[in-house]
């Protein structure tokens, strides 16, 4: 009898952000993915005297790292009587996905991300700061980025995997880097991009470096990582006034979606390095200190998608896509 590994991964109830876990189930050949339990105590998802909760796989990948016939399994948490547990946010998103499923929306999540060795950025000097920023978006050679081969490894691994992802760059701080994924729809570009950082811790931690989604790694005049999210509709892809709406739609509930875009939103989102402040919504074309910008192609073609800059690197891209599907497709047009 052959056997093969199942990498069950599920999303804890960590407070203020949730942890990625995972463990590995010997499966045989042509065997169905069962549910599973694991202990909801040690992951602040149940109390110790009734800790059991239950794991249910949703989305299942080729495993890049162990390759063969391997999967990973990516699970969402329901309470043994079956119903989603208070961490499992993919249980709302997949409600909200469904209800406008007609307005066919589409997402692109940019990752930005920082690689640690130990305490300090990677490449950084063991005391005092490297050069300031200016130089190393996008930049080559050994003096201006650091960890290119894990970041290498890592888009094999995700290409591998078949995860959609549309490129990757380096970022304006040394050590940050970025990738993509989609365009998708709400839920499918979360599951995937939840599975890309676990890929990317998992593929990091073979290098002995660790990868980071802090929103404001290091303080003072370094920019912070952020989680851009490109988004569509079908009429959006067809007109220009739609985009203007949605993004108009988007200001109507701005602190909503403040408070649901990541822990430690208020460091990063300054007005400074690209950002705009917390307390404002503002759009415009081209405006990268907007919160959410119309790319400029997006006005000249007269139609596109938006991009709302202000997710944080550390957000949950199910709590994302659900809020901007739900703030803009019950407002537009379907
Ligand atoms: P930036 O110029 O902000 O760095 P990127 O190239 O990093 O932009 O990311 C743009 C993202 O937008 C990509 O992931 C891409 O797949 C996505 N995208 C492109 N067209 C659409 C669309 N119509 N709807 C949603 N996302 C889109
Ligand atoms: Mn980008
Ligand atoms: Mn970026
Ligand atoms: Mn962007």
């Amino acid at each position: 009898m052959s056997h093969y590994m199942a990498e069950y991964i599920w999303i804890d109830g960590s407070i203020p952000t949730a942890k990625m876990r995972a463990k590995t189930k010997i499966m045989k050949e042509g065997e169905e993915l069962p549910l599973w339990g694991f202990d909801g105590s040690s992951t602040n998802q149940a109390p110790g005297d009734a800790s059991d909760c239950v794991l249910k796989p949703v989305y299942v990948i080729d495993d890049p790292v162990r390759g063969g016939a391997n999967k990973l399994v990516l699970c969402e948490v329901f309470n043994t009587d079956m119903t989603p547990h208070a961490s499992n946010t993919r249980a709302h998103c997949r409600e909200i996905a469904e209800r406008y499923q007609g307005h066919e929306s589409w997402f692109g999540i940019e990752q930005e991300y920082t690689f640690f060795d130990g305490a300090k950025p990677l490449g950084w000097p063991d005391n005092g700061f490297p050069a300031p920023q200016g130089g190393y978006y996008c930049g080559v050679g050994a003096d201006e980025v650091f960890g290119r081969p894990v970041v290498e490894a890592h888009m094999e691994a995700c290409l591998a995997a078949g995860l959609q992802i549309a490129g990757i760059n380096a970022e304006v701080m040394p050590a940050q880097w970025e990738f993509q994924i989609g365009p998708l729809g709400p839920l499918e570009v979360s599951d995937q991009l939840w599975m890309a950082r676990w890929l990317l811790y998992r593929v990091a931690e073979d290098f002995g470096i660790s990868a980071t989604l802090d929103p404001k790694p290091v303080l003072g005049d370094w920019n912070g990582a952020g989680a851009h999210t490109n988004f569509s509709t079908k009429l959006m892809r067809e007109s220009y006034d739609a985009c203007t709406q949605a993004a108009d739609a988007l200001g109507e509930r701005a602190s909503l979606h403040i408070e649901h875009y990541g822990f430690g939103i208020e460091k990063r989102l300054t007005g400074l390095h690209e950002t705009c402040s917390y307390k404002e919504f503002k759009w415009g074309v081209s405006d990268r200190g907007a919160s959410v910008r119309i790319p400029w192609q997006v006005q000249a073609e007269g139609k596109g998608y938006i991009e709302d800059r202000r997710p944080n690197a550390n957000c949950d891209p199910y709590l994302v896509t659900k809020l901007i599907v739900e703030s803009v497709c019950s407002v537009l047009a379907g």
